[in-house]
């Protein structure tokens, strides 16, 4: 299969870039060739979407019928779930369940944003003299939005719906490893734009190396916002040049999060939430919970159930709806996978499972690498404080809270934080102790697009989801609006 278009300025055709290609991880064949995108076709792109942008078509459309271009292409994106969902298994290796929820919710935020959009509401301040004052909010023009390869269509959708909600338009750059689905939905935005006479040129999707066609974006001048989500040091470079261009950034970066069980918990959910939060996605979930710290009292018997049942996880292709692990999203990855369990094996650690991919002809070709289990580490080794972003959990014993909250927090991330116990008072107490954007108590990895979602430390700046998803791609300006008759006192006869 040749994918030889991409969405530049509203036009579907090759892109002028090199030719990427893109495999199934589970069999390590090329299922396409994407002709990336090109410094050129980035120009064109950033010029056409600022033309669209200041369309009055566009800027001027109010904002129930913005919300109805984004229930259109909600509409279209249920319709289209179960290919969607079948590419980017296709893509990215996840398992058909997963990558179907996936597209759902992705629709699901379209339709959330759409909601927020009509009943999002401007201010009129308490004026302190002859004039109304209002507080208004307005686009921004055009919006960077880069995504990385591991969950593409609902990271896509978490930019789209509300750069789009909020007037701009919008120049997305998925990853090189995964650039189908971002075009698979770039294909139903620009169908739902045509449909409605609206510019095309509102959505380029536009593939291509980051350190090429992303930089390119994010210093273009004519764009006025980035959002991101990728690694801690990608942000931290797309942050330096935001910062030399005084625009905002947004950055959902990544994470070492701590999952934590205590002596009081109930051990079958804390096993189960435990293994679903390190091992689902096969650990490449920037929230994947990848350090366990047990009550010491309870640490053996909780690790060796834990390892028992990590050893019969139904690992798999992503097609097989018995999968539980399915492969890693390229062998190149997998390879650093393994590379980190290698490291913590010299750093003294005991494999207690994994640590190696799984043997027999089905697993051959793919990128699969076995659940892991570690221990017998401080939580100062490299493994315990660098994202694997792989199916590899490490396991920590602690003595009382305060030492628990110091190792928790001992950590440069502060993304995500589980944590079992049926003592409410703890759970709050040190629920509100870790540094973790979000917290998850008794349960692990639920998600609700009506609640904010951002990491704090190098996990990340600012917020996705939530009631005023759409705030942070506007700009906020106040109107003073004079009411009285005299002139002001300054130049009075
Ligand atoms: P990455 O940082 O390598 O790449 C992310 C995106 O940035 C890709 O599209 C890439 O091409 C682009 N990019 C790379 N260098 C660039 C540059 N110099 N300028 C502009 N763009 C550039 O990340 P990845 O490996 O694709 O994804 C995995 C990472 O994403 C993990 O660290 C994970 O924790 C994180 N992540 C975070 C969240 C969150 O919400 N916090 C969600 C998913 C993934």
């Amino acid at each position: 299969m040749l994918a030889d278009e991409v969405l530049v300025a509203g036009q579907w055709r090759q892109g002028r870039g090199a030719p990427i290609k893109t495999i199934d991880p589970a069999t390590g064949q090329v299922i396409a060739t994407v002709h990336a995108a090109s410094l050129d076709d980035v120009e064109e792109a950033v010029t056409a979407a600022a033309h669209a942008a200041h369309d009055p078509a566009w800027r001027e459309l109010p904002a129930h019928l913005r919300a109805r271009l984004l229930h259109r292409i909600a509409d279209f994106v249920e319709r289209d779930a179960d290919r969607l969902s079948a590419l980017q298994t296709a893509d990215t290796g996840k398992c058909r369940t997963e990558t179907r929820a996936l597209v759902l919710s992705a629709a699901g935020t379209f339709r959330y944003t759409a909601a927020a959009l009509e009943t999002a509401e401007d201010a009129i301040t308490p004026s302190r003299g002859p004039y109304v004052t209002m507080s208004v909010h307005e686009p921004i023009g055009v919006v960077g939005a880069i995504t990385p390869w591991n969950s593409p269509i609902a990271s896509d959708a978490q930019k789209l719906a509300p750069a789009l909600a909020a007037g701009n338009a919008v120049v997305l750059k998925p990853a090189e490893w995964t650039p189908l689905v971002a075009l698979a939905l770039g294909r139903l935005v620009h169908q739902a734009l045509t449909e409605a006479a609206l510019p095309t040129a509102l959505l380029s999707v536009l593939p291509g190396r980051g350190s090429v066609i992303g930089d390119a974006i994010v210093r273009h001048p004519a764009v006025g916002k980035i959002t991101f989500t990728g690694g801690t040091n990608t942000g931290r470079t797309l942050a330096h040049a935001a910062a030399d261009k005084l625009i905002p950034v947004s950055l959902e970066l990544g994470g070492k999060s701590p999952t934590i069980v205590f002596d009081d918990a109930d051990l079958e959910q804390a096993l189960a939430g435990v293994m679903y939060g390190v091992f689902s996605s096969s650990g490449q979930s920037c929230i994947a919970g990848s350090r366990l710290f047990v009550a010491r009292s309870r640490y053996e018997e909780f690790v060796g159930e834990l390892v028992a049942r990590t050893e019969k996880l139904r690992v798999g292709p992503g097609t097989d709806p018995d999968t539980q692990v399915a492969p890693l999203v390229h062998h190149k990855h997998r390879d650093s996978v393994a590379a980190y369990v290698d490291l913590a094996r010299e750093e003294g650690a005991t494999v207690r499972c994994g640590g190696a991919a799984p043997e027999g002809d089905s697993y051959r070709d793919g990128a699969y690498y076995l659940p892991t289990v570690l221990d017998g580490l401080p939580n100062s080794a490299r493994v315990c404080q660098e994202e694997i972003f792989g199916p590899v959990l490490v396991a920590l014993p602690f003595d009382d809270e305060d030492d628990l909250v110091a190792q928790a927090n001992d950590s440069v991330y502060g993304l995500a934080c589980g944590l079992w116990t049926r003592d409410h008072a703890k759970a709050w107490r040190v629920a509100r102790r870790i540094d973790a954007g979000t917290v998850w108590i008794n349960t692990y990895k639920q998600f609700s697009i009506s609640t904010p979602f951002g990491g704090l430390k190098d996990s990340g700046i600012g917020t996705e989801k939530g009631r005023d998803l759409i705030r942070g791609y506007q700009r906020q300006k106040s109107l003073y609006w004079g009411t009285g008759t005299a002139p002001l006192p300054w130049a009075a006869n």
